[in-house]
């Protein structure tokens, strides 16, 4: 683990809220890209008695009869400030989330296991239900129906290493208008509000749209040698790409413009908002042991056993991990369909992206992976409706790279390169007219 987690405490209207609390152990496995309907269908009901589970020393595991839901105050006629003490035996990274119609909150923690029957908790009137199933795989899940729109206010957990633990929520009654759950991409596709912070859309002016994706941030640095940032230079290039992309027409955007911490459910969600054609995520991470060097262009394959991609698709989610970002998770069966079916237009464009890619940079003399097309399953290249590719531009743990990177010329033709892919690539789509709204250029 590079670093333990901050502790992040919910802004008003956060998304999600999370105390990450992380066990030596503990890290984020690739592959998150395995859908789970592993929802609150076959959760319990906590409502009747039942028997004590056997706690394992070790293993997280949620025991009801030590769990307690408390309310502030008397007035019963009024919302309540709610707590809910929730006692889980041991540590392990967990993030909270609220959901609506109903409102819910949502605990999943790594590696929890559940009471396989019903049981009380004391208190759990005070809420609209409380049940519990698998979530994830690997994943432990609770669930509170919330009996009104409520905020977390606080999400820690409680006891160290090798003690018993428990996951503390503090919850606050708001109006309707503050509640904020969770937005993915399975509620923009049914049609539901997104995050009110995200920019306005923006009107169509006929130019085709990419949004540039500069990788980590904030307390994220990402790869760091010789007291280079991936963070700070991504940011820089991706600046320099959005100037070369507007001066040949095309409209440009970033999902960071200054050095923060943008979760990666966000930067995908802000593309979506401006009504993005093409997304790109632009990295030059660390492999050890020289696994990687050269250009390396990603697209979404959630099947992709690379153990390459599958260590860089881990770097890059465990920082949303600990930031309490869902990564993953929806019990929708509908929103998957749809999903697959967004999927089935996006993904062959993207993998044309692709390869317009590959080929613009090999005619550029730029050093390339020995393959440079590649299928990974990193949480950025998710969405269904916006074709998608991630660039690793080099591996900063190479040394030929990071000259490379450093180098403005050679950030330069770079920039060409891709310029010319995304030009190339317009052409082809707006002629297949899978573009939407897109004037095809005169070539
Ligand atoms: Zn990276």
């Amino acid at each position: 683990m590079r670093r333990l987690a901050p502790r992040f405490k919910a802004a008003a209207a956060a998304v999600a809220v999370v105390a990450a609390a992380v066990m030596a152990s503990a890290c984020l496995h690739a592959g998150t890209g395995t859908d789970t309907d592993a929802g609150t269908g076959g959760a319990q009901l906590a409502q009747a008695e039942g028997a004590q589970p056997a706690a394992r020393a070790g293993d997280p595991l949620f025991d009801p009869s030590r769990s307690t839901v408390t309310a502030e105050g008397r007035d019963r006629g009024k919302p309540r400030p709610l707590h809910l003490h929730l006692a889980v035996g041991a540590r392990a990274p967990f993030r909270a989330y609220l959901l609506d119609q109903p409102p819910r909150l949502v605990v999943e923690m790594e590696g929890l296991d559940l009471p396989a029957g019903p049981a009380a908790v004391q208190g759990a009137d005070l809420l609209a239900g409380l049940r519990w199933g698998p979530g994830l795989p690997g994943w432990g899940r609770i669930i509170a129906a919330l009996p009104g729109p409520y905020a977390v206010a606080a999400a820690t957990i409680t006891g160290r290493d090798g003690e018993a633990a428990a996951i503390e929520l503090s919850l606050v009654p708001v109006g309707p208008e503050d509640f904020a759950p969770r937005a993915d991409a399975m509620t923009a596709l049914k049609g539901l509000p997104e995050p009110s912070e995200l920019p306005p859309a923006v009107a169509d002016d006929g130019r085709l749209r990419v949004v540039l994706d500069p990788g980590h941030g904030g307390f994220d640095p990402g790869a760091q040698v010789d007291g280079v940032s991936e963070a700070a230079l991504m940011l820089q290039f991706s600046t320099e790409l959005a100037a070369a992309l507007n001066a040949a027409g095309i409209d440009a955007r970033l999902t960071r413009g200054e050095d923060r911490f943008v979760p990666l459910e966000q930067r995908t969600t802000a593309a979506r908002a401006v009504d993005a054609d093409l997304f790109i995520s632009l990295h030059a991470d660390m492999l050890p042991k020289a696994q990687a060097a050269g250009a390396t262009i990603y697209v979404w394959n959630p099947a992709s056993n690379d153990r390459a991609a599958q260590e860089l698709a881990a770097r890059h989610d465990r920082d949303d991990m600990l930031a309490g970002v869902d990564l993953d998770g929806t019990d929708d069966r509908v929103a998957r369909a749809l999903i697959d079916l967004a999927r089935t237009r996006t993904q062959p464009a993207s993998e044309a992206f692709a390869s317009h890619l590959s080929s613009e940079l090999a005619l550029s003399d730029i050093g390339m992976h020995r393959r440079p097309v590649q299928g990974a399953a990193f949480s950025v290249l998710k969405s269904p409706d916006i074709p998608s590719v991630l660039v690793e531009l080099g591996f900063l743990s190479d040394p030929v790279d990071r000259a490379n990177l450093l180098n403005p010329a050679w950030r330069a033709q770079m920039a060409g390169a891709i310029t010319r892919a995304v030009t190339n690539w317009r052409a082809d789509q707006a002629a297949a007219g899978t573009l939407r709204g897109v004037v095809p250029p005169a070539r």
